[in-house]
């Protein structure tokens, strides 16, 4: 074998390997996409259940201790993100429409949503 094909012999083999780990990188890669995707399924059902759980809850279901303390932190948390909510739609001068829940300028005399009408303007 001269020189020049045992270079030749060389590339050929590393192309071979490169083109095997890009591969098995890839291959890898869509199986951690896989899994992220799988992850992300069950962290869904998760909330789902969680959910479920917490509405019983406020439907008088009992519970665990441990699952009923966390649906008060879940209440607790609701009632801090209605006033820091509150406090968003006050600084840009909306409200809420009590009929639809749309953001209405403060003053308007109708919902651009829904049509609701307010006397006086809306407050
Ligand atoms: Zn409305």
């Amino acid at each position: 074998m001269s020189l020049w094909d045992d270079a030749l012999d060389t590339v050929k083999k590393t192309a071979r390997q490169v083109g095997n780990a890009a591969g098995d990188m890839l291959e890898s890669s869509k199986k951690h996409l896989k899994a992220a995707d799988i992850r992300s399924s069950i962290k869904e059902r998760y909330v789902t259940i969680g959910k479920l759980c917490y509405d019983e809850i406020l439907n008088g279901v009992s519970h665990s201790t441990e699952i009923s303390a966390v649906a008060e932190e879940i209440t607790a948390l609701n009632e801090k993100l209605a006033a820091v909510n509150e406090e968003i739609r006050s600084a840009k001068n909306v409200i809420l429409c009590p009929a639809c829940g749309a953001q209405v300028a403060k003053g308007s005399s109708f919902c651009p949503a829904c049509g609701q009408r307010f006397e006086g303007g809306a407050e």
